[in-house]
């Protein structure tokens, strides 16, 4: 288990006294050489500081930078950096507990790809059931909080999130990856050009693409960027996303415009089901299809939407700085125009697509949106 801070706080002491009278060896990584703990906070835990401090499973990297997190829930290795040395460590899972340094957050997200909130904080996956959980498996959170016993609570929860993973005689978990039609691929290499993650690489016995499954994070820019259609993902295939449109097609508005709400699955998805969640209304012939990441809405889908009878699509994506796959939400926006031209092209009339950014609790704006652009489309020429 690796355990990173901007220093040695409290919360961090408690995370891995837990975890090592659990019996698993703790890296506890800090970018500061010193700890900052408060007195009151050492004189009522002095106990537990000094467990952890001489025990034989705790490494403590200080002045260390984390460079990159390849792997998987239960099998990750973390790259950092000391003095310019490097060094690999085979970790399990990770707890974070960066404050609310924001500058610090910022460089943690472009290595564990994680949420952030409006005040730049560490955001979990539910603020008020999964308060250390974060939207990458195998990667918890402390929040910020002054008072000790909710440290305590918090430090206790990541913890045991940890255990409930290392204890498993395996973890099972589905690899989001994209995969290469090897009848199909011509060596083109556009979608190296296109992956984030480095994870599409050419094959140069081959000369086909091959995907690197350690560090896709299955976003699907490249199956929309792929000119030959080689590319698909393992999980939502083109072929399921398709016949979800085919069967949500099916519903009976009953004369209401149908809108199909296409729906990152970081960020939009969350927000829908957080309004339904909260019990917030909106008009049942908006239909919510999850996709992968914004990336992954190519002209294919919004073509079939309308061909098989919606009359609007709405695509809810991460803000574009909260992007879960960093660029999926920008790319998403450098393909709007090129959607909209071909819906005008085929007669359609462009102002029925529709794009929204979404943080992932935001299920009132989601519904306001959703129901609004349903009202618009009620008094909305259909034809350009
Ligand atoms: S973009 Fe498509 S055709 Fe080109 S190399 Fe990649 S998989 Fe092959
Ligand atoms: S799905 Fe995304 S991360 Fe995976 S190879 Fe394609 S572009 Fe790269």
């Amino acid at each position: 288990m690796a355990y990173t801070h901007d220093s040695p706080s409290i919360e961090g002491a408690m995370v891995a006294e837990r975890l090592l009278s659990h019996g698993y060896r703790v890296y506890l990584i800090d970018k500061e050489p010193k700890a900052r703990i408060s007195e009151e906070e050492m004189s009522q835990l002095r106990t537990s500081i000094g467990y952890i401090l001489g025990h034989k499973n705790l490494k403590v990297l200080s002045e260390t930078t984390i460079d990159k997190l390849i792997g998987h829930e239960g099998d990750f290795v973390l790259t950092v950096d000391k003095n310019g040395q490097t060094e690999q460590l085979p970790v399990g899972a990770v707890v974070i507990t960066a404050g609310d340094d924001s500058a610090y957050i910022n460089d943690l997200r472009s290595v564990f790809y994680l949420d952030v909130d409006e005040n730049g904080s560490l955001r979990p996956i539910n603020r008020d059931t999964m308060v250390t959980t974060t939207l990458r498996l195998g990667i918890f959170m402390v929040p910020v909080t002054g008072e000790l016993r909710f440290k305590a609570a918090y430090a206790d929860s990541a913890a045991l999130n940890v255990i409930s993973i290392l204890d498993s005689e395996e973890v099972i978990f589905e690899v989001p990856v994209s995969q290469v039609d090897e009848r199909l691929c011509g060596g083109c290499g556009t979608c190296i050009k296109t992956c984030m993650f480095k994870a599409s690489n050419i094959d140069e016995s081959k000369r086909l693409a091959s995907v690197d499954v350690m560090r896709c994070r299955g976003c699907g820019n490249c199956v929309t960027s792929c000119p030959t259609g080689a590319r698909d993902l393992l999980t939502y295939p083109t072929k399921y996303l398709h016949s979800a449109i085919e069967i949500l097609a099916e519903y009976p508005s009953k004369g209401d415009p149908k809108l199909l709400f296409l729906l990152c699955e970081s960020c939009g998805y969350p927000s829908l089901d957080h309004a339904g969640t909260s019990g917030m209304e909106y008009p049942a012939s908006i239909l919510p299809l999850g996709v992968k990441c914004g990336a992954r809405v190519d002209t294919q889908l919004i073509l079939e939407a309308f061909a098989k009878g919606f009359d609007g699509v709405i695509i809810g994506k991460c803000k574009e700085d909260r992007c879960q796959n960093l660029v999926g939400s920008v790319d998403l926006d450098r393909r709007a125009n090129l959607f909209r031209e071909i819906l005008r092209s085929r007669g359609i009339n462009s102002e029925r697509l529709r794009i929204v950014g979404l943080d992932g609790c935001e299920g009132g704006k989601a519904a306001e949106e959703a129901g609004a652009f349903f009202k618009d489309l009620k008094v909305m020429e259909v034809v350009v």
